[in-house]
């Protein structure tokens, strides 16, 4: 389940009940979970920039790595917290 909250910001609901914010800041798209590499929620969020503000979407969570080129774009990917990915 994902949730677009704001113009750069999502919540994103794992299928164990975790919640995470995904979000854009001056240093790049981050996400608040443990994982220092591109995580799941953060290429979930990413894949789904086609939604509208407040509108919230059931997706499976986005693990296929292949396309990550392709989600970070020119705005870059800069984790600013995390160990590992849970
Ligand atoms: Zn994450």
């Amino acid at each position: 389940m994902i949730t677009r909250t704001g113009e750069v910001t999502y919540d994103v609901l794992s299928s164990s009940g975790g919640s995470y914010k995904v979000a854009r800041t001056s240093k790049g798209w981050g996400c608040m979970c443990q994982a220092r590499v591109f995580c799941k929620h953060l290429r979930t969020a990413l894949a789904n920039r086609d939604m509208v503000v407040g509108c919230m979407r059931t997706v499976a969570a986005l693990t296929d790595k292949s396309n990550d080129a392709t989600l970070l774009g020119s705005d870059g990917f800069d984790a600013w917290a995390g160990q590992e990915e849970g």
